[in-house]
């Protein structure tokens, strides 16, 4: 499980490099993106090192569907739940994915277009 060389987030899942941590728990850890796209844009993450969505297996499907029930959770703690919100796996270069580990983006507090950009 995780400890892949030179990934950013597992550094951050180590603590060898900060982040601005909103959870934590035996599957997934969650923190704000850097670089947000919206006032609420945070990163769920799971503690196993999968690089992209091409890459899971039937048995990561709890720790994914997981990911969904945190994403919900902190949708409603930052309190964006009703008006709406948006999730996003970014996939390969071509998806916009610039970070090979997966990671679910939640993004709230502004409206979204459809289809994204
Ligand atoms: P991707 O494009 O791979 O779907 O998304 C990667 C995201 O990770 C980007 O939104 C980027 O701003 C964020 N990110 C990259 N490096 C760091 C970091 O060191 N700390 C935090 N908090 N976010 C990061
Ligand atoms: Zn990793």
């Amino acid at each position: 499980m995780g400890g892949m060389f030179d990934c950013v987030f597992c550094k951050i899942r180590e603590g060898k490099i900060a982040a601005n941590f909103l959870h934590e728990d035996d599957k997934c850890f969650a923190f704000r993106d850097i670089n947000p796209m919206a006032p609420t844009h945070i990163l769920i993450v799971p503690k196993k090192h999968i690089a992209t969505l091409n890459d899971m297996t039937e048995e990561d499907a709890p720790t994914m569907g997981h990911l969904l029930v945190v994403a919900k959770q902190l949708a409603a703690s930052e309190g964006v739940a009703e008006e709406g919100w948006r999730t996003v796996f970014n996939v390969n270069r071509g998806g916009g994915q610039a970070v090979f580990h997966i990671h679910l983006h939640l993004l709230g507090g502004r409206t979204f277009g459809w289809p994204p950009g």
